[in-house]
């Protein structure tokens, strides 16, 4: 049996999991309901009583939350609102906070401020108490461990964490854990490499995007990243670590065991890997109630797919209710895994944002499908770009792999692209091969898909 950060609840039986559950986000309606009059709106006009809520069936009655919807909420109790105004909890004479109306707590209480990125719109604020935080770091530490880190690892995060939660909390989960922390940020990748292999990193957590970037910088630098003292690569924020070619393109490079996990600020790090046979990531159905859902909202079956709605079934300061992640999953039962957890999974991790999914001469696009093949293809190099084009006189559109050729062979690797792509995405690509660092190399996060259509469905 694996070795669990948490194993009463890692384990805990289908039937007391669910039940348990159901509780939490019983307990979780009724407190938002009590103290955040957007949701107390929400939930009267849905005509719903929290108190009353008893089975999933009523759960998913509860209207869901978009992000538009909390940065609406944020935007108008700057200015005053009359939100602020109908809290009972707080004097009606409060300050307006930089949470607007997403605070359940008083203005004291918050200890850490961060936001999402706000690569779709405005930032969101997110304010977390003391509670949220100890919250935070048990979630990351159920990750961390179950990927193998130990009191004897020294973690490097080659990053600088700014307002950006999850390096945060991933920070302070290793220290939970009794592990040592490297803070890397404010470094050039070649300083990045170098101060990891001085210091015998054993673990570094990253994108998977820049895990590929500092083991091209590495060669670079001659230093053979297969031969450092790094042990694993713990990866978030994109889901190469679950594609099958980037993970064992990564794992070759770094000679390391490459782990995946997925989080967002609104709901807290709800995915992870695990050291079973399934390349996937468990549910943290502990802490959160993960809902798989089709278009219009039904829940679907194992292995189909669909997206997917959290709710944080413990947050404190800034709670949500059944919040559209808009992260798209196949859903797997948790014994599609060996490692004894009762958690579900979502099958080939994150396969993509709802926005990634495009159709093209009607067929549907999938991202990963594109990178997998890219990374398992020898004659090309890490990088590559999805361009989407319509043909006005064909009336069709037309896809475009470009990427960097490894080989002078290029014929045999643009047809072998091609015939690849048409079996993993059912399309027809045309592929460009440019010259070894001829594209960009981001630091962070790649954004691949490049959709040109004027008028795109
Ligand atoms: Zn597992």
């Amino acid at each position: 049996m694996a070795d669990m950060w948490n194993p009463l609840l890692e384990r805990m039986p289908r039937d007391r999991l669910e039940r348990r559950q159901i509780r939490k986000f019983r307990a979780q309606a009724v407190y938002v309901y009590e103290n955040v009059p957007v949701f107390r709106r929400k939930l009267d006009r849905a005509g719903i009583a929290p108190e009353e809520i008893d089975s999933f069936e009523d759960i998913r009655a509860v209207p869901t939350t978009t992000k538009d919807e909390l940065r609406r909420a944020q935007e108008t109790s700057e200015d005053g609102s009359e939100g602020s105004a109908e809290r009972t909890d707080r004097p009606t004479e409060a300050e307006p906070t930089p949470y607007g109306e997403l605070l359940a707590v008083e203005p004291t209480a918050v200890r850490e401020y961060h936001q999402t990125s706000g690569t779709s719109g405005t930032p969101l604020r997110q304010a977390d108490s003391g509670r949220d935080w100890e919250w935070w770091s048990d979630c990351w530490a159920t990750v961390l461990w179950s990927q193998g880190i130990r009191p004897d690892d020294r973690v490097f995060f080659p990053f600088s964490y700014n307002v950006f939660v999850a390096f945060w909390a991933a920070h302070y989960a290793c220290e939970r854990i009794g592990a040592e922390v490297v803070p890397g940020g404010n470094l050039s990748s070649v300083e990045r490499v170098e101060l990891m292999d001085d210091l015998e990193a054993t673990v570094f957590m990253t994108t998977p995007t820049y895990a590929l970037r500092l083991g091209e910088v590495a060669e670079q630098e001659g230093i053979d990243p297969a031969a450092t003292s790094i042990e694993r690569i713990v990866c978030a924020g994109e889901p190469g670590a679950s594609v099958p070619g980037t993970k064992a393109k990564l794992e070759d490079r770094w000679g390391a065991t490459v782990h995946d996990h997925a989080g967002a600020t609104e709901t807290g790090a709800w995915g992870y890997s695990c050291e079973g046979d399934s390349l996937g990531l468990h549910f943290n159905e502990a802490q959160f109630l993960i809902e798989v859902v089709d278009d219009d909202g039904v829940p679907v079956e194992p292995g189909e797919t669909g997206t997917l709605i959290a709710t944080p079934l413990d947050r404190h300061a800034q709670p949500y209710l059944r919040f559209e992640q808009r992260d798209r999953v196949r859903l797997e039962e948790p014994s599609a895994c060996d490692c004894g957890r009762t958690f579900r999974l979502a099958d080939g991790g994150v396969l993509g944002r709802d926005d990634d999914f495009t159709t093209v001469n009607g067929v549907l696009l999938s991202p990963t499908a594109v990178e997998d093949v890219v990374r398992q293809h020898d004659g090309v190099a890490d990088e590559y770009k999805i361009v989407i084009d319509h043909h006005d006189e064909k009336e069709s559109d037309v896809v475009t792999l470009i990427t960097e050729a490894n080989t002078q062979d290029v014929e045999t690797v643009r047809t072998e692209l091609r015939h690849r792509l048409k079996q993993a995405c059912g399309l027809s690509f045309r592929i460009t091969l440019r010259e070894r660092g001829a594209l960009e190399r981001p630091e962070l996060k790649a954004d691949r898909v490049v959709d040109q259509r004027v008028n795109h469905v």
